[in-house]
């Protein structure tokens, strides 16, 4: 048997972390049997623009290597991957229940399905539908059509026993029949409803496993007697545990962002993207800047394989000890028996630790091409000079070091060497701190002249000459290196001095000093 997992978002406009834990988990499990990943698109509520409302789904799928083998774009053998286009598959399993006796006509009005509700609660006992207005023939029907009744069709449940489901993560679990509605599965406007077209639809894409959210195991019982009754062989289930707000079970939403920044991990996260989003002129509008949504790593420069691991960390583990894995150690290591039942709580905290830890272990390259497009935005590089660009941009990132957590964190850190001499911003305060002081300009102007002498112009042996001089004037270094770096970088933080010198050259750091003297 071929394993064919699905992931089935509905085209929402946005792509939630905890969604791409489920897509991740399905791609996992597809990958490492050797089986297929689909993608299947549950637009059943017909809405327009689905197309649009589906592109920051299929965007961030692939921007996160989570490539499907069939589903939107790239087609497959099995028919439409748009629920919406195989509602005729639907209609005829809705025909055919009916023929089987699994399901009825039901003529019942809203008002009188919910008056038997409320007179069961009033008894105290749970709710059975007496099927008083269900039509198992055509006089039935049409005595019934003849008082200007509408029908809508419903799951003929079981109303004794019990059903087991063998769930990959959660083990047995029980369902009562009784507990169970008839269920509609088809509107009195010809419409079917989503539980029916899914359990037709994961039969047609012949789906082995279906890998899901904990919210869909209470809609399992009704699943398994729609399929069971159209004579469907059973996938295997497994129920995934939430993705929950940090510190607590709750599930989390998109929509308690504000509570959320409310602890630090989630505002500091926060923070750190909205500098980055501010440099780069980026909205920061909740509906997609949110880092409960995968579109905000995506924006501030994460590594997609950093989300993948962490992620996959979410509900997952391989022991108690192991935290980092590339894409293909996960493909290798994971199973769903190592899925834990409890839900994951989100945790910004770690996320970032496990996106340094990748950052660290990236080419130079590779970093250089995912901090150019920030440069660009920023307005500090034209596209035009990509080439001639790289050395410059290759000595930057190696001066940066561990300081670059995300992409982003180019403009933050490295702007200045970016920017025309005459043009670069100050950090006042730092400025005013290190220049206002009597004796810094002086000494800053005889520090000038010196490196005005350099030759070569390298970190080293600029740093012997900040030494020599430091000694020649009987200062200590602190008193001339912050009053440098002001002048030259515009901050008070950043790479190795020595290194910025060096990376900036002669005839920009002389400029540079010049102007902070010309100002004071
Ligand atoms: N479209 C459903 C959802 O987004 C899929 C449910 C399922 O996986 O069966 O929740």
């Amino acid at each position: 048997m071929t394993v064919r997992t699905r992931f089935a978002p509905s085209p929402t406009g946005y792509l939630p972390i905890g969604g791409v834990r489920t897509a991740l988990f399905c791609w996992l499990f597809a990958r490492r049997h050797g089986g297929k990943f689909v993608l299947r698109i549950d637009d059943t509520d017909r809405q327009r623009n689905v197309d649009e409302a589906l592109d920051p789904i299929l965007r961030g799928l692939e921007w996160l290597g989570i490539d499907w083998d069939e589903g939107p774009e790239v087609g497959g053998p099995h028919g439409s991957y748009y629920q919406s286009q195989r509602t005729g598959l639907h209609q005829a399993a809705v025909e055919k229940l009916l023929a089987d006796g699994f399901a009825y006509r039901d003529y019942a009005t809203t008002e009188e399905i919910q008056a038997e509700r409320e007179a069961a609660r009033e008894r105290k006992e749970s709710f059975a539908y007496s099927r008083r207005f269900m039509a198992e023939t055509p006089d039935q029907q049409a005595a019934f059509e003849a008082e200007g009744r509408s029908a809508v069709v419903r799951l003929k449940m079981p109303r004794q026993g019990k059903l087991v489901i063998d769930d990959l993560v959660r083990g047995q679990v029980g369902f009562e029949w009784v507990q169970e509605q008839d269920h509609v599965i088809q509107r009195a406007d010809g419409s079917c409803l989503y539980h029916l077209a899914s359990v037709v639809d994961d039969h047609d894409l012949r789906i082995t496993h279906v890998i899901r959210a904990e919210e869909h195991l209470s809609n399992t019982p009704r699943q398994v007697f729609i399929a069971r009754s159209l004579g469907y062989e059973l996938p295997r289930y497994a129920h995934l545990p939430f993705v929950a707000e940090p510190g607590s079970k709750v599930k989390l939403s998109k929509r308690k962002l504000t509570k959320y920044l409310k602890t630090r991990d989630f505002a500091q996260l926060v923070d750190h993207g909205r500098e980055i989003a501010e440099a780069i002129h980026l909205e920061t509008n909740p509906e997609t800047f949110n880092p409960v949504l995968v579109s905000f790593y995506r924006q501030v420069g994460y590594l997609p394989e950093a989300i993948i691991n962490y992620l996959a960390l979410l509900g997952w583990s391989l022991d108690d000890k192991t935290e980092h894995f590339s894409r293909e150690q996960l493909v290798e290591a994971f199973s769903l028996e190592r899925v834990n039942k409890a839900p994951a709580s989100f945790d910004p905290k770690k996320l970032s630790a496990i996106q340094q830890r990748h950052m660290l272990e990236l080419p130079i390259t590779r970093k250089a091409a995912l901090v150019l497009p920030y440069l660009r935005k920023a307005g500090l590089v034209c596209s035009e000079s990509p080439s001639e660009l790289e050395p410059k941009l290759t000595m930057v990132l190696e001066a940066l070091g561990d300081r670059l957590k995300v992409a982003g964190d180019i403009i933050a850190y490295a702007d200045f060497f970016f920017m025309p001499d005459d043009r670069m911003p100050y950090d006042e305060k730092a400025f005013q701190k290190r220049l206002g002081k009597p004796e810094a300009p002086e000494l800053l102007a005889r520090f000038r002249d010196q490196l005005a002498e350099a030759e070569p112009f390298d970190a080293e042996p600029l740093e012997k000459l900040l030494h020599e001089f430091v000694e020649s004037e009987g200062i200590k270094i602190g008193q001339i290196i912050h009053s440098i770096r002001i002048a030259v970088t515009g901050k008070a933080f950043g790479p190795g001095m020595f290194d910025c010198l060096a990376i900036l050259g002669q005839d920009a750091c002389l400029a540079r000093i010049d102007r902070a003297l010309a100002r004071l």
